[in-house]
């Protein structure tokens, strides 16, 4: 077995308590690292890599605990990676990664990398020796953690003017997320993403109903999820949030307890007036067990045709790749005859697959949107003229369905 499986790591949810960290923008540093960590946590938890947290509360750590803390868990061995996660200030924009004296940077370069790869920039990363003795490290967290292989990632800046305010606020777990992706591939431990963001951390406030309709699922399925067995949550707990079922695919939804039509329409990418007008309804009011509508396809007026001057059903037929006969069952004709102006149905041929045009949430990426959607990354790439992988938050998708 790989000596690198057998490793473990802490993780360091910089600041805390008393020491808050940076603070700008909404972003208090002590909350992120916090969020950030325990995100890793879950992560590493799923990848079967040993981990452990330096602090799951706002606890204050002073310079003389937390490296101690940090060994209390796999102790100062070389088999135990440490990560420090911190956020930066100063004005800059893009992440650091700060790794030890005594260590390599193949782990460093690796999360550099991931950070890339998950659209954050990385500024640099490298090695910081204290002043009055080069020797040493300049941060405590590396001086102080020999034998450990220990680390700083500094994932942007708070007080950033570019675009990091918002990775951060927003992004924060696909960041995170990047960082256990390059520590499982420097271990050599099977990586799945099974995407970011199918783990929520229980914000003070939050309510299983309002969780669940966050993500556009019900109550039951959050539960059910996580073997809650009643609807108490803790602070920092973390959930996680089913895949949207394999309906998704279906043209039919069916109503659970605890559904709302903007919960459903958010599921299927509609809004709640296209949901209402796809099944007839009235009202806002739903019942359970309930069978809605829920499929919609792309660019409804382009299955009709406006019959010109000189058309022939011949001729509108070749047009759209369909058979006379197939044309004049989808309009009840009995004979050939078009009057201009007159409006056609046509109908789908096989090679003209559905599709909805869905928006980008955050976490999605080509990869989880094609096994979703049952469908190849090079389909979407096609289907939407994209020429990178990246995605961008609610940019609008053609997929197919
Ligand atoms: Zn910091």
């Amino acid at each position: 077995m790989d000596e690198r499986a057998n490793k473990k790591v802490v993780i360091d949810a910089g600041h805390g308590g008393s020491d808050p960290g940076t603070s700008s923008n909404g972003i208090r540093e002590k909350d992120y690292t916090l969020k950030i960590s325990q995100y890793m946590k879950k992560r590493f938890d799923d990848l079967g890599i040993d981990s452990a947290l330096t602090r799951t509360t706002d606890e204050t750590l002073d310079p003389n605990t937390r490296p101690k803390r940090a060994q209390s868990f796999y102790g100062n061995g070389n088999d135990v990676i440490l990560i420090s996660n911190h956020i930066n200030a100063g004005g800059g924009d893009g992440a650091e990664v700060i790794y030890s004296l005594r260590n390599s940077d193949a782990l460093s370069k690796k999360i550099a990398t991931e950070l890339e790869k998950a659209g954050q920039n990385v500024r640099k990363y490298y090695q910081r020796r204290l002043p009055s003795n080069p020797a040493k490290d300049y941060y405590y967290i590396l001086r102080d953690t020999p034998n450990n292989e220990s680390l700083i990632v500094e994932y942007g800046f708070a007080d950033s003017t570019g675009d990091d305010v918002s990775q951060i606020k927003n992004d924060y777990e696909t960041l995170a997320e990047a960082v256990v992706k390059a520590v499982a591939e420097y271990l050599g431990v099977p990586y799945t993403n099974i995407g970011s963001g199918d783990y929520y951390i229980v914000q003070k406030g939050d309510t299983l109903w309002g969780i669940a309709r966050k993500f556009g699922i019900s109550v039951d399925e959050l539960k059910s999820a996580n073997n809650l067995k009643d609807n108490s949550l803790s602070v920092g707990e973390s959930l996680k949030i089913p895949k949207e079922n394999e309906s998704v695919n279906e043209d039919e939804y069916i109503v659970k307890s605890g559904d709302t039509l903007y919960g459903i329409a958010k599921k299927y990418n509609l809004t709640v007036n296209e949901l209402k007008e796809l099944n007839n309804l009235t009202s806002d009011s739903l019942s359970i067990g309930q069978k809605l509508k829920v499929k919609k396809t792309l660019n409804n007026n382009s299955n009709t045709y406006v019959v010109e001057k000189g058309d022939t059903l011949y001729g509108i037929a070749n047009k759209f790749n369909v058979t006379v006969d197939e044309l004049k069952k989808a309009n009840n004709l009995s004979n050939n005859t078009l009057s201009i102006g007159e409006v056609l149905t046509i109908p789908n041929d096989n090679n003209n697959q559905n599709t909805i045009i869905y928006t980008v949430q955050k976490g999605d990426t080509l990869y989880s949107l094609a096994r979703t959607y049952k469908t190849t990354v090079d389909e979407i790439k096609r289907l939407n003229n994209l020429t990178s992988n990246n995605l961008s938050l609610n940019q609008k998708l053609i997929l197919p369905i």
